[in-house]
């Protein structure tokens, strides 16, 4: 990745759009290893562990699935893992496996599964938490991605912000007003910064 100089003594236009016309996805906690991952809205993919949920295509979610194995074992080291069910159910040859990846030894590896159902009320996207997040002045600094931290980046960071009347509520119209505050300015920049940090240190990418 490329060093961004820090846009302090610019000009910014509001780009226009809303907070998810940035980018494509939301990088979240994996669900199984707490890295990063990245989640489309339809599915959520960890490139660190493996986790995969399959895009739901239909109105219900037949993806979910447990173990077959009334007491399953990790094949690798044997030790019990837990039965309970994930949304990480995948097809072959006919026959339903469950990716687990081993609380004990951290060994990824498909299972014969039965098909489960999510939790109840539940999407899966729903126990998701964002990844880039920082607290900045007793709030919550959060992008969704790094279009998304690029855009506050240069708005935020610019010295001279110009807004065409006609632009509507854009997400930069809408920030919250701790974010705008000029005395809140630097603490903001500083947040951003980190969130640049985290997202270079944990492989994200897009
Ligand atoms: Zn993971
Ligand atoms: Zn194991």
């Amino acid at each position: 990745m490329t060093e961004r100089e820090l846009p302090i003594h610019h000009r910014a236009s509001d780009p226009g759009g809303r907070v998810w016309s940035f980018g494509n996805v939301t990088w979240v906690h994996c669900p199984e290893c707490d890295q990063a991952a990245k989640s489309t809205g339809a599915s959520v993919s960890c490139a660190h562990c493996g986790y995969t949920t399959v895009p739901n295509l239909k109105p219900y979610s037949d993806k979910w699935a447990y173990p077959a194995s009334s007491d399953p074992l990790c094949s690798h080291c044997r030790k019990p893992l837990d039965r309970r069910e994930r949304p990480t159910a995948r097809e072959s040859d006919g026959k339903l496996f469950v990716r687990i990846r081993c609380e004990h030894c951290g060994e990824t590896e498909d299972y014969p599964a039965l098909p489960g159902s999510p939790p109840s009320g539940g999407r899966s996207y729903r126990l998701l938490h964002r990844y880039l997040e920082t607290q900045v002045a007793g709030e919550t600094l959060w992008v969704n991605n790094l279009v998304h931290l690029e855009a506050l980046e240069d708005w935020l960071g610019a010295k001279v912000r110009e807004r065409p009347a006609d632009r509507g509520l854009t997400m930069m119209a809408r920030l919250p007003r701790w974010m705008k505050a000029s005395t809140n300015r630097p603490k903001v920049l500083r947040g951003l910064a980190q969130l640049r940090e985290l997202a270079e240190k944990s492989g994200i990418d897009e």
